[in-house]
């Protein structure tokens, strides 16, 4: 069965960066948080809540219709694959974003996109990020 991630209780986050570590370390394998595919960051403002900011893994994925190269497919259950090779990096699919997720890769110029796998929710202490199961 497919698998999509989700969060759930973030007022539990700590902020530790565990998960972006992970993928930065693990998927993207690098050192260096710029590269991960998930995100913790405060909404902004006086109350300062954290949010994750992770693809939502929409079933009809308008990031993936924007994209003139066939660069992004859409997955079984939710969110897309990248296909690297054929991303230009034309930026075309980031204001298609519904949550503004999609961001570039400052290195590759392609972008950066979650792969849905989990290693992150593995890491998190407190439980906060899932991998569930989709139809
Ligand atoms: S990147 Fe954005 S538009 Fe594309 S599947 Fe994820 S949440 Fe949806
Ligand atoms: S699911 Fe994979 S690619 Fe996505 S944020 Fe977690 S580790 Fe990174």
């Amino acid at each position: 069965m497919a698998k999509v991630l989700k969060t759930q209780e973030m007022e539990r986050c700590i902020a530790c960066y565990s998960c972006m570590q992970a993928c930065a370390r693990e998927v993207k394998k690098s050192f260096s948080l710029q590269y991960a595919a998930i995100r913790i960051k405060t909404r902004g403002g006086l109350q300062s809540k954290l949010i994750a900011d992770i693809c939502r893994g929409c079933t009809n994925p308008p990031c993936a219709e924007s994209c003139s190269f066939q660069a992004l497919v859409p997955r079984k259950g939710g969110g897309v694959k990248l296909i690297e090779d054929k991303c230009t990096g034309c930026e075309k699919c980031i204001p298609a974003c519904p949550i503004g997720y999609i961001k570039l890769d400052p290195t590759s110029e392609k972008i950066i996109m979650c792969i849905h796998c989990g290693i992150c929710a593995k890491y998190c202490p407190h439980e906060i990020i899932k991998l569930k199961e989709v139809r």
